[in-house]
């Protein structure tokens, strides 16, 4: 499944979280949102704050920070830990993984149902019970592979 972008459902589904967890869809809150939304890629919290700001330049990095935890807590958007990367923040939700580039440092998705619903290895089970399968692959992209030949 593709990103969807921002639309009316997307802005139903917030409203709905918001209000079952009893907090309230402030404009920054709603604003935020949009932006992760219309995301194309992995952006940090500090990436959010500068596209915010070329709408709302009063938004705090603080509050962009506080709504993001918020988001992550209410399962809105996923929050990712990235070997050798500030807190990225991702809004699809489909099992997913991701593949690195080490020299842009560009982050893609990745499907892999087949790895999904592999058998996980003995040793696995003397260690204890897998909740969730997050594979991250390391590598270069086609772009950083191009410039390479040059
Ligand atoms: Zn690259
Ligand atoms: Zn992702």
């Amino acid at each position: 499944m593709e990103r969807q972008g921002f639309n009316n459902k997307s802005i139903d589904r917030i409203r709905s979280i918001c209000e079952e967890a009893g907090i309230k869809l402030t404009h920054q809150r709603l604003e935020i949102f949009k932006e992760l939304m219309n995301a194309t890629d992995h952006p940090s919290a500090e990436d959010i704050h500068v596209r915010l700001q070329k709408r709302i330049p009063t938004v705090a990095l603080d509050t962009v920070y506080r709504t993001l935890a918020t988001f992550d807590e209410l399962g809105i958007t996923r929050k990712l830990h990235l070997a050798n990367k500030r807190n990225l923040f991702d809004v699809n939700l489909t099992q997913h993984h991701h593949f690195v580039c080490d020299r842009c440092r560009k982050v893609e998705d990745i499907y892999w149902p087949d790895f999904d619903k592999a058998t996980l290895p003995e040793t696995v089970v003397g260690i204890g019970k897998v909740r969730s399968r997050h594979l991250e692959l390391h590598g270069l992209c086609n772009t950083c592979l191009e410039q390479n030949k040059e």
